[in-house]
């Protein structure tokens, strides 16, 4: 029997790894000089947490969440986003006190049982920032220009941030009042999804990608029309800042975030490249979830974004299919070893040369011709090859594989002098 990772899994194997790492530290990056600080928290939570934020009529917390009991009795989720659980220790550490607008972000694991497809993951990637306590449009913003800011950075185009307000519980209610006399006489004609989204969620309905309820929803109500005064001003000074920032956004009625937790500010960012329309990343304000879960109110407002889509999106811009071409490994010094005699010196030279330089050899036995052509596999820039001959004079042969040029190096020093070459590429 032959097992294989878990239906909805991936491996990200060697060669897709750098550009697995590259999304996550351009993340990192981006954050961290915008005063964003990393909170790591645990991949599983108390299941009610989730139910409590996210939605207990959401599709994450009625279909897509792995929720267990561990041998403890204890009913526990392995956590299928990242903010309920950054929330829930901003208010278990007090980071309140620490100062006005708390600036957090993660990078991690998520979980979520969702039919598999083309970058739609049951395990995935997001990296995600938080800014809890302000409402300033300022941040709305600030989290917009970041994950658009993540597509730049990588060199992803064809992207654009989609923008909406999805009002707060004093305007949302009444709106939904509305959505439901809409949607009375025309949802027997609706999918089965919007059927049951009607009775629990009917602002769900709105981003429904059934092709036959998209005539259903050309003249629905849209919530943007029916916000109060503190969402509509609030929605207008985000938009008078986007403008004021050049960043450009499509206004999109229909986009409503799947978790309930939204408030005002709604936004994502929507790759079209070759036809089809992924999102790479979204977010929004929350500002009843902190009071929701028992801290003091503190309006906040966040995204995540999907490190696996983004990993996609950059192996199109670069023009390459899956298992791109990067080259993952930091080899720069390869040790070939003329004969099993001269191995082990060779292996001890480079366990020291480590310390500095990124080195390897080869442990399979290959003839020396073989072991050269590993090093240029590797990528390596030089080969350092420690032959009988050259050993009895106490020296090495090195060859810069770029060039072809040898040299020969005393032994003694080996170590020092390659470090100050710095294996230089
Ligand atoms: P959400 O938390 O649903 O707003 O998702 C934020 C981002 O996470 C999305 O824009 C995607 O990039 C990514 N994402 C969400 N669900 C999945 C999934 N099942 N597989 C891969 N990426 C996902």
């Amino acid at each position: 029997m032959q097992f294989r990772s878990p239906r909805g899994t991936h491996d990200i194997l060697p060669e897709q790894a750098g550009s697995f790492r590259k999304v996550i530290e351009t993340s990192r990056d981006l954050f961290e000089h915008a005063g964003y600080a990393e909170l790591v928290t645990p991949i599983f939570e108390e299941n009610e947490l989730f139910a409590r934020s996210v939605g207990s009529e959401t599709d994450i917390v009625q279909k897509e969440m792995y929720v267990f009991t561990d041998r403890g009795g204890r009913t526990v989720a392995l956590r299928p986003e990242g903010t309920a659980p950054v929330v829930r220790a901003y208010i278990q550490h007090g980071l309140h006190a620490r100062g006005d607008v708390q600036k957090l972000y993660y990078v991690g694991p998520m979980f979520r049982y969702d039919r598999p497809s083309a970058g739609r993951y049951r395990q995935f990637h997001q990296v995600g920032i938080e800014a809890i306590g302000s409402l300033s449009p300022y941040l709305d913003v600030e989290c917009m220009a970041l994950l658009l800011g993540i597509a730049q950075r990588l060199g992803v185009r064809d992207v654009a941030i989609h923008l909406n307000s999805v009002g707060c519980k004093k305007c949302r209610p009444p709106y939904v009042g509305l959505l439901r006399e809409y949607l009375a006489p025309r949802i027997d004609s609706m999918c089965k999804d919007c059927n049951t989204r009607y009775l629990t969620n009917p602002l769900r309905v709105l981003d429904c990608k059934v092709e036959s309820c998209r005539p259903f929803l050309e003249g629905i109500p849209r919530i943007t029309d029916h916000l109060d005064d503190e969402c509509r001003s609030h929605f207008g000074e985000v938009r008078d800042i986007l403008e004021a920032s050049g960043i450009p956004c499509t206004l999109d009625p229909y986009l409503v975030r799947g978790l309930d937790y939204y408030t005002k500010t709604a936004f994502e960012l929507i790759h079209s490249a070759f036809g089809a329309r992924t999102s790479l990343g979204g977010g929004g304000r929350y500002d009843d979830l902190v009071e929701l879960l028992g801290g003091d109110p503190a309006p906040a407002v966040g995204f995540s974004a999907g490190v696996e889509r983004f990993v996609l999106a950059l192996e199109e811009a670069r023009g390459e299919g899956a298992g791109g071409k990067d080259r993952n490994n930091a080899v720069r010094v390869f040790f070939v070893s003329t004969d099993p005699g001269t191995r082990t010196l060779a292996f001890r030279e480079m366990l020291r040369l480590r310390e500095s330089v990124p080195v390897d050899m080869d442990f399979a036995g290959r003839s020396v011709k073989a072991q050269f052509r590993k090093a240029d596999k590797l990528g390596a820039r030089y080969a350092v090859v420690f032959g009988g001959e050259e050993l009895a004079k106490g020296a090495v042969k090195l060859k810069d594989l770029a060039s072809g040029e040898e040299t020969e190096l005393p032994l003694a020093g080996l170590t020092e002098r390659l470090g100050q070459m710095g294996g230089t590429q």
